[in-house]
């Protein structure tokens, strides 16, 4: 029996797309020539191609769907600086260069805003902080530590104990909190779109429903690109498909692992509802592997996103489970309707960093595990930069490891999976 109530304009879509959803462009014909090729038309490929016409080359971007349909226009369309793995482990692990790799992160949060600014993208942005909440009290513990490695890397952070959780976020559930004043929020596909109109502007060549099919590498270092509408050939090739990567370059698709991540949105909730769940409009995350993301829209929906496992699911499933999950954390949105559910695909890697490099001349940046608007937006740029001729930061030059036997199927999902939910419960 299914127990989440639903709106009667119910509809399995992002709720992005109400506003700005992704349209189809006039068919126009494929050039045989370009300077680039872009494979990949999220904030990647979108970016890349705006800062590759302002530098003088010439263009094409293909898209397999629609510009923008995968998850940059359908994530959480939370702004936060770092990567997946906490700053004590980033410089753990790479010492002085994590200082670096992390500082990049902070440029990236800058860039968006640059962007966003100069041109005047209208997406809703707002500096609305970042509380990561801890789901046990050890972790709760930890949250001082963290705050001051954050301080050392430039990052005000501030510790919320558990009794003044209250003034933050509505909920019992969690044992302290760490509040980020500088990151953001914005609607993503606004966001989105306002890229692809730049990269338009600028004169970049954008095909949607147009799947490169084959890169081939010709003597002298350029290539063929075969699409579904011909073939066009480049002085190089970005690949910038993060989480939907296909074969077309399979030591790339080795290196990254598609996991889904839902979302529902529910109707709009009165002010004092929104209020008492999220009284700051806060994005909010917690700090469970399998973790919850949630936050207001504009529109006050509560946008509460996150997975069970990683055993496929389908999107009704996802949203009764999220629905449950989301009345747990905030009982005061029992009976609320769910309007929209949907989901889309995350591209993790094995050390959980983005990465960005070359494989048989093609240039590739993706892998941002779950926290790529910033990033994706910065490593198009950069990508961008590298192709046109500058150097690539030594940092960034790290190795991109892989799993043996791991070609297409994700055979070791279900023991990580154990795994993580076994760390969760603990
Ligand atoms: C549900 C969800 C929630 C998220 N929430 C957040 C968040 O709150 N904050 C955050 O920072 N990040 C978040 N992310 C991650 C963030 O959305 C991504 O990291 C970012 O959008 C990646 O952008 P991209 O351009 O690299 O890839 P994408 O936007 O995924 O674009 C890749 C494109 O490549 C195309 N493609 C694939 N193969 C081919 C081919 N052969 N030919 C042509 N085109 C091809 C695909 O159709 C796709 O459109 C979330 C992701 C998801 C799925």
């Amino acid at each position: 029996m299914r127990l989440t109530p639903l709106a009667p304009g119910y509809r399995e879509e992002p709720y992005w797309w109400r506003d700005a959803p992704p349209v189809r462009l006039p068919e126009a014909p494929l050039p045989t020539e370009a300077d680039v090729v872009i494979i990949g038309g999220g904030y990647t490929g979108i970016m890349a191609a705006a800062r590759l016409a302002w530098r003088g080359r010439s263009v094409t971007v293909l898209e397999k769907n629609e510009l923008g349909w995968g998850a940059s226009s359908r994530n959480g369309g939370m702004v936060l600086p770092g990567f997946k793995s906490d700053p004590g482990s980033l410089l753990k692990r790479y010492g002085d260069d994590g200082r670096l790799l992390f500082q990049a992160t902070l440029d990236a949060l800058a860039l968006v805003e640059e962007t966003i600014r100069v041109n005047q993208i209208e997406c809703q942005y707002f500096r609305s902080g970042q509380l990561f909440l801890a789901h046990k009290p050890a972790l709760a513990r930890q949250l001082d530590d963290e705050a001051h490695i954050l301080g050392q890397l430039g990052v005000t952070a501030r510790v919320v104990p558990r009794v003044e959780l209250a003034s933050e976020v509505g909920t019992s559930l969690y044992y302290g909190g760490l509040l980020v004043e500088r990151s953001g929020g914005l609607h993503p596909a606004k966001y989105f779109a306002g890229l692809a109109q730049l990269a338009r502007d600028r004169g970049a060549h954008l095909y949607d429903h147009t799947p490169a099919t084959a890169v081939e590498c010709r003597r002298g270092g350029s290539f063929a690109v075969s699409t579904s509408r011909g073939q066009i050939s480049a002085g190089h090739v970005l690949l910038a498909t993060n989480g939907y990567s296909d074969a077309i370059i399979p030591s790339v698709r080795r290196r990254v692992i598609p996991i889904g991540s839902y979302i529902i949105a529910t109707e709009p909730l009165s002010s004092e509802l929104a209020r008492s769940a999220i009284p700051n409009r806060r994005m909010l995350i917690d700090s469970k592997n399998f973790l919850y993301y949630w936050r207001l829209s504009a529109d006050d929906r509560m946008l509460f996103g996150g997975r069970a496992s990683f055993a496929p699911t389908t999107i009704d499933r996802a949203r009764d489970w999220l629905y449950a999950a989301m009345t747990r954390v905030h009982p005061q949105l029992r009976g609320v309707r769910v309007e929209h559910a949907w989901g889309g695909l995350v591209g993790f890697t094995f050390d959980r960093m983005p990465h960005i490099g070359r494989r048989k001349g093609v240039t590739f940046a993706l892998g941002y595990c779950g926290t790529g608007i910033a990033m994706a937006t910065y490593f198009g740029q950069l990508a961008a930069d590298w192709i046109a001729g500058d150097e690539l930061p030594a940092y960034w030059r790290r190795p991109f490891p892989s799993m043996p036997l791991y070609r297409e199927r994700a055979w070791f999902l279900p023991a990580v999976g154990w795994y993580y939910r076994a760390l969760d419960r603990l």
